[in-house]
């Protein structure tokens, strides 16, 4: 029997989804990942999140947010979605050889930082390293920070983390910014930005946090060290969303697109929320936010269908 509402996802865009369809008799089917809570999971501190005025931490909000979906019902799978069929209704989900369908369903699967890839960096997160100067900015007040990145999402980190750094250093790899003019121009001017140009981080030093980056000039290969207590990895992003190609309408970066003031995808009684489809807020509350209009969405789109 086909399910009313297949979630697919489990960070607050899935998981506001789940409470709201759940409370809405849709019990829905969350299937949840293999990593379910998405990249709250890697953020130690949470301090913008409305609700919580003393703070949580990542992996905490999720559980509460989970257990609030499970109370009304929702019904999780631990497993990532193989395959999807949108082609035809009921909609068809493969978990590996076991099908699911669904009269809707809701993606919300996210996106995923990029980061350099070093081992040292991986061991560092979220002990000065992060992806995230909105959500981590506040915790590196009056010391040096250093951004990976020469796009317009390292400027916009830059320029924002001299609210609370007293130096910020642009590290890129090549003598030439690819962000936009205006949004370098703004970093390259502000009394508190050094830029280093042909600049890669080759190791991160620190033993409990970060404090030290070792440094490779790319053009000469000569060797250097930055004295720094954060490392925000502004390197780009990337949608969850390579099982959805050619059955889903995206941009050319890959993001779900959706219709203007919802969260309807070009495929009728498939909605996207979080992460997957808005490259520029990328908060939990804003998933969160989206999570709760897909739920909506999906409850008037299958209501209009007379199915549940
Ligand atoms: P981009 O892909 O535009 O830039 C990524 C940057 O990271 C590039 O400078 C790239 O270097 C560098 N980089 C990539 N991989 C590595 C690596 N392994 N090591 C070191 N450096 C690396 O990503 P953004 O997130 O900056 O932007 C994504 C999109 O969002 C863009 O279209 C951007 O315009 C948009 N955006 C708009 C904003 C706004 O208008 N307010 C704010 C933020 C983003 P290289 O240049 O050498 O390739």
């Amino acid at each position: 029997m086909a399910e009313k509402v297949i979630i697919i996802g489990s960070g607050p865009a899935g998981l506001t989804a789940a409470i709201y369809t759940a409370r809405a008799n849709l019990e829905p089917l969350c299937i949840e990942g293999e990593e379910p809570g998405g990249q709250l999971m890697i953020t130690s501190d949470v301090e913008n999140y409305p609700g919580f005025a003393e703070g949580i931490t990542g992996p905490a909000l999720m559980e509460i947010q989970r257990k609030q979906a499970e109370r009304f019902g929702t019904k999780f799978i631990t497993a990532n979605v193989t395959k999807v069929d949108f082609s035809s209704r009921p909609f068809k989900v493969w978990v590996g050889d076991k099908e699911y369908q669904s009269h809707s369903i809701i993606i919300s699967t996210g996106a995923t930082a990029k980061y350099l890839g070093l081992e040292s960096e991986k061991k560092l997160m979220g002990r000065g390293v992060s992806a995230c100067a909105t959500c981590d900015g506040a915790f590196f007040k009056n010391v040096e920070v250093a951004v990976v990145g020469g796009g317009d999402t390292a400027m916009e980190e830059a320029t924002f983390l001299t609210r609370f750094a007293t130096k910020v250093h642009i590290l890129h790899r090549r003598e030439e910014f690819r962000a936009s003019k205006i949004m370098a121009d703004r970093a390259l001017q502000h009394p508190k930005i050094q830029v280093h140009w042909n600049t890669e981080v080759v190791e991160v030093l620190g033993d409990k946090a970060v404090n030290q980056l070792k440094l490779n000039n790319t053009k000469d290969g000569s060797k250097s060290t930055l004295d720094v207590e954060g490392l925000f990895i502004a390197i780009g992003h990337k949608p969850n969303t390579s099982i959805f190609e050619g059955q889903l309408d995206m941009n050319e970066t890959g993001y779900l697109v959706t219709q203007p003031d919802s969260t309807y995808t070009s495929v009728e009684g498939v909605f996207a929320a979080g992460d997957v489809q808005d490259h520029v807020y990328r908060q939990a509350v804003t998933a969160a936010g989206t999570g709760c209009m897909a739920a909506i969405d999906a409850e008037r789109w299958l209501e209009a269908k007379e199915i549940g």
